[in-house]
């Protein structure tokens, strides 16, 4: 399969911190004209079948896909997983144990955000929540623009909920090995995912790279809704550099929130090896 391809591997259902059904982003990617598209919700694939029978009721084809949350030198990585079974037990309780500490953590933001003066929020964060175990820090922020204390989810983000706020709460996801290894084993590959949004140095970086590889990691994202044109470049630069595959996604998540839609990017560079030309025998 040639790198022309309008290839959408990355974006988010209900079943996460999405707004639209697994059936309503099929919907909208096929109007928007994706030919190959993937449902990555976090840490769940629970909207996997109906994604699936959804792509192929449409005529599109499909990989299944989630969005791993992982701690890598103190900071939160995402590693995408596309064509694994997902009806695989590993890659099940995984995933599972994962989700687990989501909704003590739920409990401590509400409790700190008390203290700055908002009242509720964890009640007001999960009447947002499509899947109570994974209430996630997408919901607060929608619960505080409904609210009226922010504009909109990324003043909600720099104002409370990243590393130094009030609303944050460090927390302790699945380690790189792990993630790599649930999907692998599970007969999928690990992508990378928008590495520039990471505040790493360029040490990190490279260890971030070279040890996803050992572990048996494939691709990175390169074109994403989450980068720059100039990370386009950067990015596929580190691809070649690290021999690995490269990937395209939007990472939508709602029509009200999200700048980049379904399908919407710029194709991958020809010099890059698609991450599906690895994946051919997985598409359905
Ligand atoms: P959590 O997994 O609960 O830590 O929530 C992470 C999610 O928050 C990400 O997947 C994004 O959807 C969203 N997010 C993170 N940072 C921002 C930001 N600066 N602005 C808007 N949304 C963000
Ligand atoms: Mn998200
Ligand atoms: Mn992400
Ligand atoms: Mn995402």
């Amino acid at each position: 399969m040639t790198s022309i391809l309008n290839a959408d591997l990355h974006c988010h259902s209900v079943v996460s911190d999405g707004t639209l059904t697994p059936e309503a982003l099929a919907t909208r990617a096929k109007a928007n004209g994706v030919e190959l598209w993937a449902l990555t919700d976090h840490d769940e694939i629970g909207g996997q079948l109906r994604a699936a029978a959804a792509a192929r009721a449409l005529g599109m084809h499909y990989l299944t896909g989630v969005e791993i949350s992982v701690t890598f030198a103190n900071e939160t990585v995402h590693i995408v997983g596309l064509g694994f079974d997902a009806t695989d037990p590993r890659i099940m309780s995984g995933l599972q144990a994962t989700r687990g500490g989501r909704g003590q953590r739920a409990q401590e933001m509400s409790a700190q955000l008390a203290k700055v003066g908002i009242q509720g929020a964890y009640e007001g964060a999960l009447k947002f929540v499509g899947n109570p175990e994974l209430i996630s820090r997408t919901h607060f922020a929608r619960f505080l623009v409904e609210s009226g204390v922010c504009r909109d989810t990324p003043e909600v983000f720099r104002k409370y909920l990243i590393d130094g706020k009030p609303g944050f709460v460090p927390h302790r996801w699945a380690s790189l090995q792990q993630a790599v290894q649930w999907i692998t084993e599970c007969g999928g590959v690990a992508v990378i995912a928008h590495p520039g949004r990471y505040r790493f140095t360029a040490n990190e970086q490279y260890a971030l790279f070279s040890e996803f590889k050992a572990h048996g990691g494939q691709a990175v994202e390169v074109v994403t809704g989450s980068h720059s044109p100039s990370e386009y470049v950067t990015y596929a630069d580190m691809a070649k550099e690290f021999g690995l595959a490269a990937s395209r996604g939007s990472d939508f998540h709602s029509p009200d929130e999200s700048h980049t839609d379904l399908g919407a990017l710029p194709y991958l560079s020809g010099e890059l090896t698609p991450v599906w030309e690895l994946l051919a025998h997985r598409i359905q």
